[in-house]
């Protein structure tokens, strides 16, 4: 069809995003029934939905005939009051991907461009593409954002920077040092985006004050999400918190209702659920000891993770890799193959129940004992 050769070029260039494979499709394939089948692909929460929260979300559904309120009034406020911070500083985001594509569409055009790590989330790439802007990809260090190589890859042109602190699908995890500093030296002419999807994973000792720097740093905006340690990943909300201007900018860009209703109520009950907030939280720690013993007794290589997941390495080439994430399909487990992200020689696991992993770690021995 001609009409598709008038699309820009940056536009048909455009790799689809690959998301998880979901268990009803596998289910399909493999003749597997659904119950059966264990889903580690997306990072989701394996406890569900906050309970508080789904109830919430019950009684929103009779409301559903009206529009959302599109300011977030309730959610802003309690977001205010959590943080410390103006409502005017925050953006709320159909999921942080929103917030993320809000920044590129007001910040970048084309002839300019923004800076990210190599292995980082890929939504980075795509928004920055959808644009036609630059995208300038710098070698991670030991898996992780080398921000140093960072800095130095910013031009005159750059207008943002993404920083993903923990990065998925590496798990890696930027000091609070090592971004100040990071911060301090940088333009402020430049955005830079803090990505902390993965921050209530965190242990006390490695939380930041980022929203502290905030006061200091008008050119900073950090992004979170109610995707994972609250259980919505489903309903899609997310948001950042940026100095007013910016934040100003962004909303005026955003879709007016971009946040349903739904999402909204349950994003509110959410994050007063502290209860729920703290079994996930303490689930994934054990669920990461249980997954790296397991590795280590499986001579496994894995990358030391701060999020809610794990990316490993399978031995031999990248032929390997792919029969190892066949295998698993076949037995019933879903994980993330990472081509993608450069990663032809590893698979990112979610951290599941107890028993999911150990499902896990039955069928990643098999699959590596097929493999021999
Ligand atoms: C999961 C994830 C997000 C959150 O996406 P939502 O759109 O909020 O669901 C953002 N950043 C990273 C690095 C993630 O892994």
């Amino acid at each position: 069809m001609n009409l598709c050769d008038f699309a820009p070029e940056y536009i048909r260039a455009i790799q689809p995003y690959q998301p998880g494979k979901p268990i009803s499709e596998l289910a399909r394939e493999i003749g597997l029934d659904e119950s059966r089948i264990v889903k580690l692909a997306s990072n989701e929460n394996p406890l569900g939905t906050s309970p508080l929260a789904l109830d919430a979300m019950i009684h929103a559904l009779y409301e559903v005939a009206r529009y959302p309120d599109g300011s977030g009034f309730e959610l802003k406020a309690a977001l205010s009051k959590r943080y410390n911070i103006d409502k005017e500083q925050i953006i709320l985001g159909n999921g942080s991907n929103d917030v993320l594509d809000l920044a590129a569409r007001v910040f970048l055009k084309q002839g300019v461009a923004a800076v990210y790590s190599q292995h980082a989330f890929a939504v980075y790439p795509l928004v920055v593409q959808t644009i036609g802007a630059i995208g300038i990809s710098v070698p991670a260090r030991d898996y992780g954002h080398d921000l140093i190589a960072m800095l130095d890859a910013i031009t005159p042109e750059t207008r943002i920077v993404f920083i993903a602190s923990p990065n998925n699908p590496t798990g890696t995890l930027s000091s609070a040092e090592d971004l100040l500093h990071f911060l301090e030296h940088v333009s402020r002419d430049v955005l830079v985006v803090l990505d902390e999807a993965y921050n209530e994973y965190l242990p006390e000792a490695n939380k930041t004050d980022s929203i502290d720097w905030l006061k200091r740093f008008p050119n900073l905006i950090i992004t979170r999400t109610f995707s994972k340690v609250y259980g919505l990943a489903g309903v899609r909300v997310g948001y950042g918190l940026a100095h007013p201007d910016v934040a100003n900018l962004m909303n005026r860009v955003r879709q007016p209702f971009n946040v349903n209703s739904i999402g909204l109520a349950g994003a509110l009950a959410a994050l007063d659920d502290h209860e729920f907030v703290q079994r996930s939280y303490a689930l994934n720690r054990a669920g990461m000891m249980q997954l790296t013993d397991g590795f280590r007794k499986l001579s496994v290589e894995y990358i030391p993770s701060y999020g809610n997941f794990l990316t490993f390495r399978v031995r031999g080439d990248a032929a390997n890799t792919l029969k190892v994430n066949q295998s698993l399909l076949q037995q019933g487990v879903i994980v993330r193959p990472l081509g993608i992200y450069e990663m032809p020689h590893h698979l990112r696991v979610t951290i599941g129940l107890e028993s999911e992993n150990q499902k896990f770690l039955v069928s990643l021995e098999n699959a590596l004992g097929e493999l021999a």
